[in-house]
């Protein structure tokens, strides 16, 4: 019988429900049970392509090609394995399949209803991940509140699972606030609050795990089991610490394991966490200094590069180094040009993805600056299409070339509208999407960071290198190093064989994991290390 772990959380949303799910699937699978995780995200976009980043945070990109919320990301790094766009539910997906079923006319004579017809296809859609997973735990997550109005449905659906199912087969964790005031005094009054709203659309939870500054102490445990129906080993705490990645360490020595698999009637067995231990040794003891520019235009919220900052994390572990990330907005460059010598104090930089004309010149000003330095630069995405502008403007004399994104009338269009998006209207999913073979020329620095002449990363994109402008960059001292199957740019280089200076189309920082860096950024970070 599969098993079901539902995650909900109470209070406030930010209280790192999607790492918290992600550390329990990592227990789990450390006692030598097949895991699958899904998110669950009652907004009703079909998925997170369409949303700006300041509305969500990052969208993360699977391999078969789905824009999903960045939980699914968190997933894929704690539990170490690839996830389909499958495992990312939306009320948009739920509600378009129900409408499209009800126009072939296979409800037919049926009022179509929440319940039971929302509901069932909800349920459906979660068993049929894990039938085609065929994973022994499902890990679900459903995204928001308890209390909020979307959310309902979900809620339902996870109610009624413990109904089809069985007890020994469903666990429901709850996660809430334990807020701390100003007299030092620890709260758990909101969390009493969010059991009360979640029992009165009737779960009951099996396990409490509540965020806070500090640990629990024994009577606010004892205060959280007795209002909450739960012996006092079902409550646990998880306070705020400097890594996520420390959670599952943590939850596992508060017996967390143990309580859930025996509630689950599944044989009681000591997660093997030896290796996370290490890199979580590694991350802690990171001490060497090196400072990284990360200039983009949505650095006001860092979700919005949560990958990026994790495959940071990842890399920096492994080398031994500790990241300082100086955020630089790029429109606020293009306010006050003298903020270009804030990249004079940096070891390196990161151009960052995007899209659209807003702080483009800001960047384009930030890469010339980097250049002509000789600062370790990688470029990801848009930001290596900004290297190629850069590089057309100032190495190949061809003045006010741009991308076709942010001027249609540019006299030199070096970054074009890819072939495949002439005529393409729609916006939901329609990029280039998912993971894409790269063919890397041997002898460059992608050659050495790959060690392979193809690889596979996940891309996101409309617009590609014009072809027809190849030959005068390559003529003006830009690299072609990498090529995907069209015979499109996928990175570039320049500089001598001692720089490191790389932009490629891909987002190597998706298939980034703690135990499995991202070679692109392992070997920046190496590069960074070795110079210090
Ligand atoms: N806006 C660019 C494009 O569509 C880059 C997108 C990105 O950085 N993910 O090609």
């Amino acid at each position: 019988m599969t098993k079901y772990i539902f995650v909900t959380g109470g209070v406030l949303s930010g209280l790192g429900k999607g790492t918290i799910a992600a550390s329990i699937g990592l227990l789990v699978k450390s006692a030598g049970y097949s895991v699958t995780a899904i998110k669950i995200d009652p907004y009703l976009n079909v998925d997170a392509g369409t949303m700006s980043p300041f509305a969500h945070g990052e969208v993360f990109v699977t391999d078969d090609g789905g824009e999903t919320d960045m939980d699914i990301g968190h997933y894929e790094r704690f539990l170490n394995v690839d996830l389909s766009k499958k495992n990312n539910i939306t009320s948009g997906q739920i509600y378009y399949s129900i409408i499209m079923k009800e126009r072939r006319g296979e409800y037919l004579g049926q009022c179509v209803q929440i319940i039971p017809h929302v509901v069932n296809e909800i349920k459906e859609r979660i068993r049929e991940i894990s039938r085609e997973s065929g994973a022994d735990v499902v890990i679900v997550e459903i995204g928001g509140t308890v209390g909020d109005i979307e959310g309902l449905p979900f809620q339902e659906a996870a109610r009624q699972m413990r109904f089809d199912e069985g007890v020994k087969n469903t666990f429901y964790v709850h996660i809430g606030l334990a807020p701390i005031l100003p007299s030092g005094e620890l709260k758990t009054k909101p969390i009493q609050h969010s059991v009360q709203e979640l029992r009165r659309i009737g779960i009951q939870p099996d396990a409490l795990i509540a965020r806070s500054q500090r640990h629990l102490d024994d009577e606010a445990r004892h205060k959280l089991a007795l209002h909450s129906n739960l012996p006092p080993s079902g409550v646990f705490s998880c306070p705020f610490l400097e890594t996520s990645y420390e959670i599952p360490l943590m939850l596992n020595e508060q017996g967390f394991t143990k309580y859930l698999l025996e509630r689950l009637d599944l044989e009681v067995r000591e997660p093997d966490l030896s290796t996370w231990n290490s890199f979580v040794e590694r991350l802690k003891k990171r001490s060497k200094p090196v400072k990284i520019a990360m200039v983009g235009k949505y650095t006001k919220l860092k979700d919005s590069y949560v990958s990026i900052i994790e495959a940071l994390n990842h890399a920096s572990a492994w080398n031994g180094v500790k990241p300082e990330l100086i955020w630089i907005e790029s429109t606020d460059i293009e306010k006050n040009p003298g903020l270009i010598n804030e990249l004079d104090k940096v070891d390196g930089a990161i151009i960052l993805p995007g899209f659209g004309k807003r702080g483009s010149e800001g960047k384009i000003e930030a890469i010339k600056y980097l250049r002509e330095e000789g600062k370790p630069t990688l470029g990801i995405c848009f930001g290596m299409q900004l290297m190629v502008v850069e590089a057309a403007r100032n190495l190949a004399g061809l003045r006010n070339a741009n991308s076709t994104e942010l001027d249609s009338n540019t006299p030199h269009p070096v970054v074009i509208l890819s072939p495949e998006q002439l005529g393409v209207q729609d916006k939901g999913g329609t990029l280039r999407l998912g993971a894409r073979r790269i063919i890397i020329t041997p002898g460059t620095l992608a050659w050495r960071i790959y060690g392979t002449n193809e690889v596979y990363e996940r891309h996101r994109h409309r617009y590609i290198v014009n072809p027809k402008y190849i030959d005068l960059l390559e003529a003006s001292g830009i690299r072609i190093s990498g090529y995907s199957e069209e015979g499109h740019v996928e990175i570039i280089e320049y500089g001598d064989g001692n720089s490191f200076y790389l932009g490629l189309q891909a987002h190597p920082e998706f298939k980034s994991r703690p135990l499995n860096p991202s070679p692109v950024f392992n070997e920046f970070m190496k590069y960074l290390s070795i110079r210090k």
